[in-house]
């Protein structure tokens, strides 16, 4: 850490420090009392992150004909064996409520058009047995966004800092038990270069998923896992990365920078062809394209890898024409920009990374093992998901655990601020780092993950893939130490940790279980267990051990 403060410029000072604007950071900064004083981080603009792109839905329990006990087994059935039951059953119970807020929070969600005009309308994903996908049309995550965003920004006891990009925690070791704890967070200034320190009473990591350490994701360039990397580096432990969800269906086009292409989509009576017009899905699984999203992805990848497809065709151009604009105004406008009208043709698609199933492990109250360090949303693993996620359940996740660490940090109200050395020192001595080294880095590690870490895996590429990390990983800590700490030198730096992380996940789960498929273990082991890793107390001692 000496080499971070050597850049420290000056301290701020919060009860709750929140890093992450998205759906899980927003909606805890919200829900705290005024009374308390909340700084909330964010690496670009406030609306910047995954959420903002969620186009399907939220699910949530509330027609009739649903309840809280089939939610919970589609879930647990996506999660192929590694959902935690107790978990599963409060989020899937919390999900009236959840949807309540929501829209006392102003968020407008679709309305039913046939009979009662207060229903909301409910669509169907992929693994869900009913309709109970509650939605904003196609751009459900702007909606939330915008709602929250626009209150975040009148809450005065909010400060906000946006272009600021999270480094490390700063943690202190316990004189009274073996627990670290969590003081603070260095912050870099992306407008000044200068980093500060955040010094509070919590910490909450909110910083989305880690999907960017692939080639090609559909998420946006904020999920770089910094996160995960941080807590990893802090001594958190990190649970089943082996998981990572690709999603079945990106537009396929060299100016769509991977484009999602919504499951409701098919869950509205969209059909997965190959380039000939042949169906396939049926092959795969007899719930055909609605069944979960790794066997679509998996399909795909298949049929593609067999036949030397770039891509395979989604086509919802059977449907009428005013449908579809009202029902995907966002998708049809988007693919309309690439010249592609969905109401007439297919649309070429390829799977892409999309989702984190892993992360940093939390409990019920979103407690990782570090004391006054929460992890919510996407950067948390609470064992919601198992290793597979059912679409449209990871917003539910952030909002609920968002409430979790509101209902646990008021448990210890009379916490006290902890003295942090300000430890600064000038920084004339550094030198930027080459532009190039760092984008040419940061591209051999994303195709990397997708030729050797990808859909369907091997010991011996895993293994080479490992070789590889560890000498970015030495080149990395070395830049960090010589070089200026700049916002792309800090996400190279978290991405290798993820890589890292990840292949050595999935070395150690010798089946394939879920999202993870590994043609050296094809088969799913009796007992499902979870992978937990941990740095150790000194780098790399205790690298890996499952509980
Ligand atoms: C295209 C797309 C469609 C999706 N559709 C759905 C859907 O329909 N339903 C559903 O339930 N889920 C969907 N998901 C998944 C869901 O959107 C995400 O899991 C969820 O929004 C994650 O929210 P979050 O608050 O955890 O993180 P994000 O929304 O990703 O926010 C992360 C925040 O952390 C900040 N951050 C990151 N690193 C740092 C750092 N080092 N320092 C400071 N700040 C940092 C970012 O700037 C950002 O503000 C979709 C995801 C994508 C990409």
């Amino acid at each position: 850490m000496q080499k971070i403060l050597k850049q420290v410029e000056n301290k701020k000072i919060f009860d709750v420090l929140i890093i992450g604007s998205g759906a899980a950071g927003n909606s805890l900064a919200l829900q705290l009392p005024k009374t308390m004083s909340v700084g909330l981080i964010s690496k670009t603009e406030l609306h910047e992150g995954s959420t903002y792109y969620a186009q399907g839905g939220i699910s949530a329990v509330l027609s009739k004909i649903d309840s809280i006990n089939q939610h919970v087994e589609d879930t647990m059935e996506a999660g192929a064996g590694l959902c935690k039951e107790d978990i599963v059953k409060a989020v899937a119970k919390d999900s009236k409520v959840i949807i309540e807020w929501l829209l006392e929070q102003g968020v407008k969600f679709t309305k039913n058009e046939s009979g009662s005009s207060d229903k909301l309308h409910l669509t169907k994903e992929g693994g869900h047995t009913y309709p109970r996908i509650v939605h904003a049309a196609d751009k459900t995550g702007e909606a939330i966004q915008d709602s929250l965003i626009n209150k975040v920004k009148k809450q005065s006891n909010i400060e906000l800092f946006t272009h600021h990009v999270a480094i490390d925690l700063i943690t202190k070791e316990n004189k009274d038990s073996a627990q670290k704890k969590c003081v603070g967070s260095y912050i870099l200034n992306k407008k000044n270069n200068q980093i500060n320190v955040f010094k509070a009473k919590f910490v909450v990591l909110a910083t989305g998923g880690a999907n960017k350490v692939y080639l090609y994701t559909s998420n946006p360039d904020t999920s770089s896992g910094d996160g995960i990397a941080m807590a990893y580096r802090a001594g958190c432990d990190i649970a089943n990365m082996e998981f990572m969800q690709f999603h079945p269906t990106c537009l396929f086009h060299h100016k769509a920078k991977s484009f999602l292409i919504s499951e409701s989509l098919r869950g509205e009576g969209g059909r997965l062809l190959l380039p000939n017009g042949d169906s396939f899905m049926h092959k795969y699984d007899s719930r055909g394209v609605l069944a979960p999203r790794d066997i679509v992805a998996r399909a795909i990848d298949s049929e593609m890898k067999i036949n030397g497809f770039d891509y395979v065709l989604l086509d919802i151009s059977h449907k009428k024409s005013s449908f579809i604009k009202k029902r995907f105004p966002n998708i049809y406008k988007k693919c309309l920009e690439f010249n592609i009208d969905i109401t007439k043709t297919p649309m070429p698609v390829v799977p892409a990374t999309h989702y984190t199933c892993g992360g940093i492990n939390i409990d019920i109250n979103a407690r990782t093992n570090i004391k006054n360090l929460y992890a919510i949303g996407e950067v948390a693993h609470s064992g919601l998901h198992g290793a597979n996620r059912m679409a449209s359940n990871s917003l539910l996740e952030c909002i609920f655990f968002s409430k979790k660490v509101l209902e646990d940090i008021k448990k210890y109200e009379n916490e006290k601020h902890e003295d942090i050395r300000n430890l600064l020192e000038n920084n004339k001595d550094k030198k930027v780092s080459e532009e190039v080294i760092i984008k040419h880095s940061w591209k051999e590690i994303r195709t990397l993950m997708w030729n050797y870490v990808g859909i369907v895996r091997t010991n011996e590429r895993l293994l080479k893939a490992k070789i590889r990390i560890s000498i970015f990983k030495r080149e990395v800590e070395e830049s960090f130490d010589k070089n200026i700490i700049s916002s792309d030198l800090i996400e190279l730096r978290n991405l290798i940790y993820i890589a890292e992380i990840i292949i050595t996940s999935a070395l150690a789960r010798k089946e394939s279980r879920g999202l993870h498929y590994n043609l050296d273990y094809p088969k799913i082991n009796d007992e499902a267990k979870d992978t937990i890793i941990n740095i150790g107390v000194k780098n790399n001692i205790k690298l890996y051990q499952e509980k």
